[in-house]
Parts: C-alpha cells; structure tokens; sequence
C-alpha cells in the first residue's frame, strides 16, 4: 500500500439503557429465546474447521441448572498437535499479511458487535455465565468491542517507534511476531477476556490455539463465529476444548511453543510457569509469560469519606456480577466512628436487591457460574458463620434448587487476618474489619500486608492529605488503584488494567503495554556508502617535519 493509513481514532463504545420499551430490550429477549431454543452444538474450530469428535457433554445454565443450553465437542491430544499444525501453516501468510489488513479483521469484528452480533454475544453470556442485561452489556458489548478498536490503535503507536539513523545510514525497527504459537487460556468471568486473549497476539500477526473455560464455551463459540465473519483466516486462532491439564500439557511440551497468554486464578498460572520452566530447553525461543491472575481488592475508609459513597461503592463493588470480578471489592477496612453509618446504609441497599434469574431484571444479583464454585463459596459462609471473631451484617443464603444462587453476603471481622480478610473467595461475600479511627496509618500497613494480591484496591476519603498517604502507603497494592470510586469496572483507554505481587505480571491487558510482549523486535540497519576500505583515518602517522 503506497500510504502511511491511520487507524481511525477509538472512542470508547455507549452503553445502551436496555431501559423498558428500548429496542434493544426487544432484540436481546428475541436472540436469547432463540439461543435457549437451539441448544447448540460446540465443535472445536482448528484450521477453519469445525471439528466434532463425538465426545459430548452437556452445558447448562447457571442459574436454571435444568436447562441445557448447548453440547460441547471435547479434544483430546490429537485434536491439540493438529491445532499446533493448523497455527504453524496459518504463520507464514498471516505474519506477512500488512498490518492494515490484520487490523481490518478487528474493526470490522467491533462493528459487528457493535450491531446485530452484540444481541448473540450478550445472550450467550446472560444464558451460559449468568450475568444480567447490565453486566452483559458492559463485558461481551462495549469491552470486547473497544478491544478491537483499541488494540490496533496501540499497535500502530508500537510501530511507529523507530530508532535515530546518523547520516549515510537508515535504521528501522521491525516488530515481528513470536516465532512459533501463543497460547491463550481464558477465564469464565469475562467474555471481553476471552475475545482479548487470542486477539491480542493474532493482531500482531501471531497465530494461537485459544482454550475457552469450560463454563464459557457458548460465548466463546460465538466469538470465534464473529471473527469468522469478519474475515479472519483459517488457522490463525484455533479454539479447542477438553480436560485442561493434557491439552496444557501437550502444547507446553511442543518447541514451537512461544508464549502464554493467561487470564485466570494464581495456582493454574503458577503450574504453567514450572511447567515452562522444566521445559525451556526444548523451546526454540524463551517464551513470553503473561498471565492476569486472582484478586483480594481492597477498600480502605478514612474518617474523612462520605459514608454513603462508601456504602454504594461496597455494595456495587462487591457484588455486581455476584462478586465474581477479579477486581471486586472483597474486603473493608472502615474507622469505627463510621462504621455504623456505614453499615446502616448497606443493609438498606441490600435489603432493596432481588437475588434470582437474570432473565428478570429486577435481579440485581444472579447465580454464581457452577455447583463447584457455588460449594466452594457457601463453605467460606458456613466456615465465616463458625468463626467467633465474625458477626454476620447481612446474607449468607445459599440454595441452589433451581440455580446457584448465594445471596449477598456482608461479614464483620473483628480479625483482620481472618480467613475471609485474606483469601480470594470470588463470590458475593465481603468481609469488613472495622478499625480504631486514629489506626489509619496501621490499617494502611495492614491492607498492604494482608494478602499476597495486589491486584485492585480503593481509598475513600474527602481530606486531600489522608488520599495522598493510601495512595503512597497502598504504592504496591494494587495495579489499579481507585481514589473515591469502587475498585471495579475498568475501562479498555481509561484505566489500563492489571495487577502485580501474586496477581500476575502486570501486562496491562488493553494498552501497548500487553501487546508489546507479542513481538520481537528486528533491528535493522542499512549503510547507503559502505567503506571499501578496513583502515580509519586515525590510523594515519602525522608526518614528521
Ligand atoms: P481458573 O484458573 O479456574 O481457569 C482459567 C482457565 O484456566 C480456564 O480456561 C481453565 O479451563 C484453565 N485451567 C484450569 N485448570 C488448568 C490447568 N491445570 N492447566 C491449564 N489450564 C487450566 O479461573 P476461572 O475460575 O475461570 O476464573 C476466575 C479466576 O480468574 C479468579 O482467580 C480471578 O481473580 C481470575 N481473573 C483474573 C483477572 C485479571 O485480570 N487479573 C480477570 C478475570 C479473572
């Protein structure tokens, strides 16, 4: 292409109201009733084919368990090594297709989203993740979609950094793409995620095998639909499924094997950087590890802060999308001289939020993604409800008749290293340690200790000087870090996002920060007049007079 093209300039994409009588409203109930009456059928999708294996299971939906809402294909390793092959024949022709055309795909996907494909998007995600109208339309809509419109902005800024050339020379820099496959394993919490993972890597013109979560294959089945439709070729993302441990295994195992990009908990990323390890002599390249992982976020109240902007804050914080965000606020730190305001104000709240389908809604809160998260979650409850250091503010429900449903759940500590103050329980549960008012300084100590994450965290207070000290106290706590705002709902341009200590490498999924370590950089430099000869003038003897 004989022109310097620019990506058009991205603008982050409206939220719609979905507000009683809104044609949106109309279209999402008409896809999602088309969804659940077509249960379909998931295949692998390697090398642009659709492959069936036969070996099905059943998914169904969180929150009406009775509901089967598709079958899943399921791989085994040869499905997996025909993934690795399907990735290397795709590279050549991809990584030298112009960047332009690569980033066409993206924003040609994001326009789609953007129209009718966000009704299937949005309906996947409510029918197989349980999210609500809301929650829904923030991830698999206007995330994903800034995402692809986005990332080829960032990308063309990495390509546009280019070295000095003194005179007589020309130096350029060439950003190349790993040589070998990325590997894109995603969480169940986020669709945008899961359409980020193996997107990010492919737009700088790598190729991947994408593992979906188990708990989100439907969405993921359709995201792969949506950037078949919006051209891209075959073999450049390969999506398969099955038991995570073989197919993780096998594609760590291959020399070809050059990166990892990873949004999930602590110990599976964990396990994926020893087994990198243990298998770097076999790789033709070291391989790039970017993992996002898990979260205890933080809110710590200063005696200054407006308490029912704390109260609103805890309320959304921690348990929009039943506190199953990385980011959500699962723990409080709030001054006793506060606290019973507080407190008053988020019983009220929570005694206004419906908890059921979210097909209806009026439910605020929905079911929790699956029985193993559900038990998992409702031991910490029972566990809590045992303890003498706890009192219960509010919830502790858990049934799961018809759904996983646990109700909102507030828990006081009196200790502040209590089980539920520590660790990650990725649900609708909040545990606030109310502190001696004049015990700011040491609570800021305590909330920086507590847990080896430091993921998201905020700090609410009105006086100026009391923000500057969490805010320098809280230095290494929190990879996004809020001043008088929840510690959730991060903006692809806005708010880069990603934590560091126990919660990952810090990559910054939505910047330049994240796609530049999905390239490998050439130097190239080129002499218009090279010397003939080896000898410099400084050689020459002055003569002598
Ligand atoms: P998970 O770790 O159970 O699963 C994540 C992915 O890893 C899935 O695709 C899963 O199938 C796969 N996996 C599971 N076991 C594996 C193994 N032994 N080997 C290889 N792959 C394996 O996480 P989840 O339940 O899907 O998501 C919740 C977790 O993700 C929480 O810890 C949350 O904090 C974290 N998360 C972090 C961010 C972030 O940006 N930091 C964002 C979303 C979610």
């Amino acid at each position: 292409m004989n022109s310097r093209t620019l990506i058009p300039a991205p603008v982050n994409e409206p939220v719609l109201s979905y507000a009683p009588g809104s044609l949106e409203r109309a279209k999402f109930y008409a896809r999602l009733s088309e969804l659940k009456s077509r249960k379909t059928e998931i295949p692998l999708i390697i090398g642009g084919e659709e492959v069936r294996t036969g070996k099905k299971h059943e998914i169904r939906s969180p929150y009406d368990h009775g509901q089967v809402i598709g079958k899943v294909h399921e791989g085994g390793v040869p499905e997996i090594r025909k993934a690795v092959a399907a990735a290397a024949k795709a590279r050549a022709d991809w990584a030298h297709t112009p960047f332009e055309a690569r980033a066409a795909v993206f924003l040609k996907a994001a326009d789609l989203l953007a129209e009718d494909w966000r009704w299937t998007l949005n309906a996947a995600t409510m029918l197989n993740q349980s999210k609500n109208l809301h929650q829904a339309e923030i991830d698999s809509a206007c995330e994903l979609i800034d995402f692809y419109r986005f990332n080829p902005h960032f990308a063309q800024d990495i390509y546009a950094q280019q070295p000095s050339s003194s005179r007589g020379t020309w130096n350029r820099m060439q950003f190349r793409p790993l040589e070998g496959f990325v590997y894109a394993v995603t969480p169940f919490n986020f669709t945008a995620i899961a359409g980020n993972l193996p997107t990010a890597p492919a737009l700088m013109g790598n190729t991947v095998v994408w593992k979906p979560s188990g708990a989100a294959m439907l969405s993921g089945y359709f995201i792969m639909k949506l950037l078949e439709k919006a051209g891209l070729p075959p073999g450049v993302i390969n999506m398969v499924s099955g038991p995570s441990g073989p197919i993780t295994d096998t594609l760590l195992a291959s020399p070809d094997f050059a990166g990892v990009h990873f949004t999930g908990s602590t110990p599976v990323f964990r396990s994926m950087w020893n087994t990198t390890a243990r298998n770097l002599p076999v790789y033709k390249s070291y391989p790039r590890l970017v993992g996002e992982t898990g979260g205890k976020d933080f809110v710590v109240v200063h005696a200054s802060a407006d308490p029912d902007a704390v109260a609103a804050a805890l309320v959304r914080g921690a348990f929009e999308f039943q506190g199953q965000k990385c980011s959500a606020a699962s723990r409080a730190y709030v001054p006793s001289d506060l606290w019973p305001r507080v407190r008053r104000a988020v019983k009220d709240m929570l005694a206004s939020i419906e908890v059921g389908s979210p097909e209806d809604p009026g439910n605020f809160v929905n079911a929790v993604i699956d029985r193993r998260a559900f038990e998992k979650i409702k031991g910490y409850i029972v566990a809590a409800k045992r303890d003498k250091s706890n009192k219960i503010v509010s919830g502790g429900v858990c049934d799961d008749s018809a759904g996983y449903f646990i109700h909102p759940t507030v828990v006081e500590s009196a200790d502040p290293r209590s089980v539920t103050m520590c660790e990650e329980i990725f649900g609708p549960l909040l545990t606030v340690h109310v502190y001696p008012e004049k015990k700011w300084k040491q609570t800021l100590k305590l909330a920086d200790t507590t847990s080896p994450y430091a993921l998201t965290g905020a700090v609410f207070a009105r006086d100026r000087k009391a923000i500057q000290e969490a805010e320098l106290g809280l230095e290494n706590a929190a990879g996004n870090f809020y001043i008088n705002d929840k510690p959730t709902g991060a903006v692809v341009g806005q708010q880069p996002f990603g934590g560091g200590r126990a919660s990952g490498t810090n990559d910054k999924a939505g910047s330049f920060l994240n796609l530049i370590r999905w390239t490998s950089a050439r130097t190239i430099k080129e002499t218009f007049d090279p010397p003939t000869d080896y000898r410099y003038p400084w050689m020459g003897r002055e003569k002598k007079t």
